[in-house]
């Protein structure tokens, strides 16, 4: 036979089939070891066929099969195909998506114990051999036990029933289960009439995909869980995905209380040990659900029953490493393919989503209240300009101080929230409320410290730094941000026997350093949490019943036309830790625009308005979803060999550019706003298309730029344009 393969090699120049001679065994899906060049090399087999236009005497053959059956099953091979296809990608770099890395690199194998077993009737024993008849009824009782435990019991008598031929000892797959010992209650819960209309709305509709808008704290897990279960009992399987960040331990125990060993667990914190055997588990059958972050979408499972995209408007669900997919379009292909269901889950779902859903293309279904009609948290917008005013220089308004002195006294937990992220820092006026903004664009501007200036991240304009505000006259001008850290420092002074603790990325690095931190939390180990957006998302603490943002601003005018939508996500996100159990929940917003629509329309809980307001501005402005951002990004470490590249990719997109200008709101090639990453110079061709029809031709022109010392890559609506 005739194996059509692709080798393991990312680079275009062998992107190709190559022919090797195999045996009849090979099917394909499976990976392979080939003669390559002058080395050896891995390979996927597309398909075998019975002969080859290479001449016999050049054809080489397979050299051997690593794995024990098809890696990937027919529906991955035929997706790996359409994603490269779609990014323009080398057919290797998709197919390894649907693969765990530690495969790839053989770095984990398979692990194996010996066990005991008995293969014959009860020996006469002798009386001096008591120790091999306790070891005989042991097993009768037991069935087969490691070879390691017996020894360590029953010594020699082991070795000794061996040679008498009644013990026999083989070896057996050895599992690595990440939550082994982890068990949590799981009531059996009766689903209300709210969740059980949503069960049935998404089972019947003709549409593929529902997007399911509930608040926070309305029983989405629950409705997911039904349908999973479902699923399962149909005899299929499912797919759940959630941010990394939701992969909380309550979550993981409520699963695996429920599901017990079906479920599959797929996420960064795992040992690659771990999750090389849970994706073994679900390629086997023996696991039939798949849960993790986004690149569970890529389990190798046949016969899906559902697929849940749960928090579906966070940033994490778009790939930021090549290939640049977006996990929808993948879950939608796998959907289609399997003919099932596919659930989108958010309390604020992204304005694109909705606009899907509103417009028929989705099925929208509602949970606008909370189980058991919890009341959502009251929301007391602070305006800081007044604090400032007052002489409070500090980070917390006296209204959240005494709210935090009421929460810690009746013994509950509050968190505190500061969104600092990326790198930029926004330029305000501490006197009125003033922010710097392009004139071009309705985007913030973000201070250059190395060149001291402003700038537009959507446009490139430059803008002098300001001395004094423009709109006042106050010289109060700032760049906003206090970290983390800083406001721990700040917290203890005021509060010396409160226990604080701090969740962002340099305190939750490490294997499961965010569900360290959530634990203790959880346990009450501490008082306060104080953290960035990772604290914001899907966490059940039954105590908290504060939650304070402490700076609104710093997301609201952050420089990307999805900061208001950020920003409304974060708050409600945020919010909705508080008050989820008996005590009502509270939630104080400070905020240097306290007139914000933004703001407002999220301490209402009114999706709708926002929405609203936001597409009918995005329309207006001609911004996602009415037109797309495209960005093609040049970087290396010599920046002569990159602009030179730059030069080359621009003038190709010029040439798409000219002919078909009509497509285009936006085209401008400029440094990108971070000028160099890891010695690594930037450069970025910045396109906004009316009309996405062009998107075929740019990642063509992107395909044929290969330099050898330049990377090249284009990203559509990139959520982060640094
Ligand atoms: P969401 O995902 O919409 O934010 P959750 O699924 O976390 O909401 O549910 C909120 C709370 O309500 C959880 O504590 C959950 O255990 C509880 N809950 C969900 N469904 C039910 C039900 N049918 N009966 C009782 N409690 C429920
Ligand atoms: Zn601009």
């Amino acid at each position: 036979m005739i194996a059509e393969v692709i080798v393991d090699i990312a680079h275009s120049d062998v992107d190709k089939i190559f022919d090797y001679g195999c045996e009849d065994t090979v099917t394909a899906g499976m990976r392979v070891v080939v003669p390559f060049g002058r080395s050896t090399t891995t390979g996927f087999v597309m398909s075998v066929k019975e002969t080859s236009a290479v001449p016999k005497d050049k054809l080489k053959n397979v050299y051997r099969c690593p794995d024990r059956g098809a890696a990937l099953n027919d529906e991955c091979l035929a997706l790996a195909k359409k994603i490269a296809q779609r990014y323009r990608v080398p057919l290797a770099l998709s197919l390894r998506l649907f693969l765990p890395a530690e495969m790839r690199t053989g770095k984990v194998s398979e692990t194996y114990s010996n066990v005991a077993y008995l293969t014959g009737e009860m020996p006469v024993f002798s009386k001096t051999a008591r120790a091999q008849a306790a070891l005989f009824a042991y097993l009768q009782e037991r069935g087969e036990v490691p070879t390691g435990e017996l020894r360590e019991s029953f010594g020699a008598a082991l070795d000794a029933l061996v040679k008498k031929g009644v013990v026999a000892v083989k070896k057996v797959r050895r599992l690595r289960d990440p939550y082994r010992g982890e068990s949590g209650e799981q009531p059996l819960r009766t689903l209300t009439a709210a969740q059980q209309n949503a069960v049935d709305g998404i089972t019947s509709t003709e549409k593929t995909v529902t997007l399911l808008h509930g608040v926070t704290g309305s029983g989405k897990t629950e409705v997911y869980l039904t349908l999973i279960a479902q699923a399962l009992k149909e005899g299929r399987t499912a797919v759940f995905l959630v941010p990394e960040i939701s992969l909380t331990p309550q979550m993981l125990m409520q699963l695996r209380a429920r599901f017990g060993r079906s479920a599959a667990i797929l996420h960064s914190g795992l040992s690659a040990g771990e999750r090389f055997d849970e994706w073994q588990r679900l390629r086997e059958g023996e696991a039939k659900i798949a849960i993790g972050a986004r690149s569970a979408v890529f389990a190798p499972l046949e016969k899906i029953g559902v697929i849940v995209i749960d928090e579906e408007h966070d940033g994490s669900y778009l790939s930021e490493s090549s290939p640049r997919y977006n996990t929808f379009d993948i879950a939608y292909l796998r959907a289609k393919y399997n003919g099932c269901k596919l659930v989108l889950g958010s309390a604020t779902p992204s304005v694109e989503t909705y606009k899907r859903a509103k417009d028929g293309e989705f099925f929208l279904l509602n949970l606008p209240d909370r189980i058991n009609a919890r009341p959502l948290p009251s929301v007391s917008i602070v305006d800081m300009r007044r604090e400032v005013g007052r002489g409070n220089a500090s980070g917390f308004s006296a209204l959240l101080r005494e709210k935090l002195e009421t929460c810690l006294a009746s013994g509950n937990q509050a968190i505190l929230f500061l969104n600092r992220r990326g790198y930029s820092q926004t330029v305000i006026c501490r006197d009125c409320g003033y922010v710097a903004k392009c004139e071009h664009c309705d985007v913030s501007l973000t201070y250059h410290a190395e060149e001291d200036c402003l700038k537009c991240h959507y446009c490139g304009t430059r803008y002098k730094m300001l001395r004094s505000c423009p709109e006042c006259g106050g010289v109060h001008v700032r760049y906003t941000g206090t970290g983390t850290q800083r406001v721990v420092s700040e917290l203890k002074k005021i509060y010396p026997s409160a226990r604080v603790l701090r969740m962002d990325v340099d305190t939750t690095s490490g294997k499961e350093g965010h569900f360290k931190i959530l634990k203790r939390f959880a346990d009450r180990e501490a008082d306060i949490l104080v953290g960035t957006q990772m604290v914001a998302k899907g966490h059940d603490f039954p105590s908290v019943t504060l939650v304070g943002v402490l700076d609104a601003d710093m997301s609201l005018h952050f420089p990307d036309y999805r900061s208001g939508e950020r920003t409304f996500q974060l708050v409600t996100q945020v919010a909705g830790r508080s008050g989820r159990a008996r005590d009502r929940g509270e939630v104080v917003l400070q905020t240097y625009d306290p007139e914000n629509y933004i703001l407002r329309f999220a301490a209402h809980y009114d999706y709708t308005g926002f929405y609203e307001h936001e597409i009918s501005m995005r329309a207006a402005t001609l911004f996602p979803p009415y037109a797309k951002i495209v960005r093609v990004l040049v970087s290396g470490e010599d920046e002569r060999e990159t602009l030179g590249a730059l030069k080359e990719v621009y003038e190709k997109l010029h040439a798409i550019y000219l002919a078909d200008t009509e497509k285009f709101l936006f085209f401008n090639k400029m440094h990108a706003p971070v000028k160099r990453i890891q010695n690594k110079h930037r450069y970025q061709v910045l396109m906004r298309l009316a009309d996405t029809g062009i998107l075929k031709e740019i990642y063509d022109v992107c395909a044929e730029c290969k330099y050898k010392n330049v990377l090249v890559y284009t990203e559509e609506n990139p959520s982060n344009l640094s």
